[in-house]
């Protein structure tokens, strides 16, 4: 899997898409969450207006990118998706807020009288552009096989498991998975 031409600002590794979706893929803009190695990859404007152009997302034109509309939204998603990857309870107040967001996502979508197709208003903010995200993360949560949603027990980045066997493990195979080949390749060495 290639990685993403994000802007790496010092920092060594890479963003894949692995996600399977967009939900998982925006909660997936932090690289190792929580640790020591953290690096957010949707810190600068750039990145943001790149990030979205590869997901295929229509992004706010000639605004300027609100980034702290953007984290807080992501850090909801992770409160909600995290702990449901891990096969734990997502938090009721997480829930709350995230459905709340949800409704006003639905609000700025129409049916389009001739394709009758879903269409989205053009967005005027982050917070708009946002609004397929959420959608998508309300599908999953309501109506996806929690079973296959999934966690990397390497780097905690999320994907949903779409392979026929339901045996995918790692976010990709080149990173997380050959990294722990290799460190019980070491470990088996040592004994
Ligand atoms: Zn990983």
């Amino acid at each position: 899997m290639d990685a993403l031409d994000l802007h790496p600002d010092g920092y060594t590794g890479t963003y894949k898409l692995v996600g399977g979706r967009p939900c998982l893929d925006f909660v997936n803009t932090i690289s190792w969450p929580e640790t020591e190695r953290e690096h957010d990859w949707l810190s600068s404007p750039d990145n943001v207006k790149r990030w979205f152009s590869a997901i295929d997302l229509p992004f706010a034109r000639g605004k300027p990118v609100d980034l702290p509309a953007l984290h807080k939204t992501r850090q909801l998603l992770a409160r909600v998706l995290r702990p449901l990857a891990h096969g734990e309870q997502a938090p009721a107040p997480a829930v709350g807020e995230f459905s709340k967001a949800v409704a006003r996502a639905y609000q700025s979508r129409a049916i389009d009288p001739e394709s009758l197709a879903w269409q989205w208003t053009a967005p005027q903010s982050a917070a708009d552009a946002l609004f397929p995200i959420l959608l998508d993360a309300a599908d999953l949560i309501t109506a996806g096989n929690h079973e296959r949603l999934r966690y990397c027990p390497s780097c905690d980045w999320l994907f949903e498991d779409q392979t026929r066997n339901g045996q995918r493990r790692w976010c990709d195979m080149a990173d997380c998975g050959s990294r722990d080949k290799a460190r019980r390749y070491y470990q088996r060495s040592k004994a």
